[in-house]
């Protein structure tokens, strides 16, 4: 098998480790319960065997029920851990030599950069709300590492009041119906790690993607008109193109 082949499935089942982990910080911050603990069955509190945590290969070897209960186990399980190692393949690809050191740091910072996105999606998409004191954590954290890795305070914080800003003023003039109280703060996210001008990509992006999807959906009725629709999913996959596409966008069109 080829060295780079094995690299991927390398990256692949860890991001997929790290997304079981991330499954268990989603589900635990909403329910306001203690990060630490063995994992159990939601409704019948069984103690999973580590059988029953290998990421998706459990969940389909249990056709998404409970061992014990049989009560089904939601999706957002195999979900996250698919996608995770999906986004942990891509930074890997991005970065192919970070087993030599080179590029490790960049590494590090998207695959977490790209994994926050994705648990804040999954609160908007379960929930319709997202924890506002873990997005500020993130915005500063995201914030210093991009400084520190040679991103502008300058281009740091025009990314924050363009990708923040906007969103806010959205919220409050349309008093949180055309965007959530908690989509302003993950774009203060997106804006302290990405900086400008690629926070206004994002911003870009999702509204594409936003737009796109919406037309499709309404065209075959799969959503009604003045439906609320989570806005953090177009956020995070508009951060996500910015981030893989916005050095590229910046070196050709904006030259
Ligand atoms: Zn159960």
């Amino acid at each position: 098998m080829p060295p780079f082949l094995i690299q991927g499935m390398v990256a692949f089942f860890f991001g997929a480790i790290i997304g079981s982990f991330l499954n268990v910080w989603i589900v635990r911050t909403r329910a306001h319960m203690s990060l630490w603990g063995r994992s159990r069955c939601p409704t019948c509190q069984y103690v999973l065997r580590p059988r029953h945590l290998v990421p998706i290969v459990s969940w389909i070897v249990l056709r998404g029920r409970c061992v014990s209960c049989q009560r089904p186990i939601h999706v957002q399980y195999p979900l996250v851990e698919l996608l995770s190692g999906c986004l942990c393949v891509i930074a890997w690809s991005r970065y192919p030599e970070l087993v030599q050191g080179i590029g490790f740091v960049s590494f590090v910072f998207e695959f977490l950069f790209s994994i926050s996105l994705l648990a804040f999606a999954v609160f908007d998409v379960r929930w319709r709300l997202l924890p506002l004191e873990w997005m500020i954590v993130a915005a500063i954290g995201f914030g210093v590492a991009a400084w520190a890795m040679g991103l502008s305070v300058m281009s740091i914080v025009l990314g924050v009041l363009v990708c923040g800003g906007f969103l806010g003023i959205l919220s409050i003039i349309s008093r949180g119906r055309w965007v959530g109280a908690g989509d302003p703060w993950l774009g203060t996210m997106i804006g302290a790690a990405l900086g400008w001008p690629r926070a206004g990509f994002a911003l870009y992006f999702a509204y594409v993607i936003g737009g796109v999807l919406m037309l499709l959906a309404l065209a075959v009725h799969e959503i009604k008109r003045n439906q609320a629709i989570p806005f953090a999913p177009f956020l995070a996959g508009g951060a996500l193109c910015a981030l893989w596409f916005g050095p590229w966008i910046q070196l050709h069109l904006f030259r």
